[in-house]
């Protein structure tokens, strides 16, 4: 069942995602060459509880950490950890989670390390892109598939692999609600939109294939062919004057 979010329970939807945006405020600028993925856990981890909200990931299914860092051809989940050290030319996408008052904000994106090549700038260019065509669908009277397939479409036409075995999701006081988004087209038009529906939309574009698996960690997942990968996602409701973007950073 799609839970439809009251616009009370939208203001402290937003509340959460203001503090995952300061967080992200807080990651790219610390970001930089010589920096460990461990210690930008820490320093997220501070921003997120300064403001009176947990960490939302950590401990999540036994997640150890506060963020998800992954680097170049990690996808996702990737651990935080004081040997990886991030280098020139490298990229990494951080996810982050807040809860404040029992309510979630979830939101990724890739951020480059210094200088990266003219391949990987299109990857993240065109992967945001296909973020912001997704969420632009995000209207009532809309089908989720209409989400799904405005993503898909950017992805094809720049030629980028589609990440199948992850997606978007419903978002409320649990971090993964229904209805499951795709990042491209099933067939299915799926659940109508209505306002309150509130979604993490979060296409994983990849600069090669679109078969990843996971690392013996049990949580980093990686791109088959070794190729970088690209992770944006916004926490979004469907309301009747568009769609609000929960987590928008200035
Ligand atoms: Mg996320
Ligand atoms: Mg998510």
């Amino acid at each position: 069942m799609i839970n439809r979010k009251s616009k009370y329970e939208i203001k402290l939807l937003k509340a959460a995602g203001e503090i995952v945006a300061l967080a992200h405020q807080a990651a790219k600028e610390a970001i930089k060459e010589g920096l460990s993925t461990w210690e930008l856990d820490k320093i997220v981890e501070d921003v997120i509880r300064k403001n009176k909200a947990i960490p939302t990931f950590k401990g999540y299914g036994g997640f150890p950490a506060s963020i998800c860092a992954s680097v170049n051809e990690q996808v996702v989940h990737g651990i935080p950890s004081k040997d990886v050290i991030l280098k020139k030319g490298d990229i990494i996408s951080v996810d982050i989670g807040a809860t404040y008052h029992n309510f979630v904000g979830d939101s990724a994106w890739t951020y480059p390390v210094g200088e990266i090549t003219e391949d990987v700038q299109n990857l993240l260019k065109y992967t945001e892109e296909s973020l912001y065509a997704g969420i632009s669908q995000m209207v009532p009277n809309n089908h989720l598939e209409d989400v799904s397939a405005a993503i898909e479409d950017v992805a094809k036409a720049h030629k980028l692999g589609i990440v199948r075995e992850y997606g978007g999701h419903g978002v409320g006081t649990e971090m993964h609600e229904e209805p499951f988004l795709f990042n491209y087209r099933t067939g299915n038009q799926g659940p109508l939109l209505k306002s309150g529906i509130v979604i993490a939309i979060e296409p994983m574009l990849n600069l090669g294939c679109d078969e990843v698996y996971q690392l013996n960690d049990g949580w980093t997942v990686v791109t088959a062919d070794k190729k970088p990968s690209a992770h944006f996602e916004h926490t979004v409701a469907v309301t009747d004057d568009g769609p609000l973007i929960l987590t928008k950073r200035d």
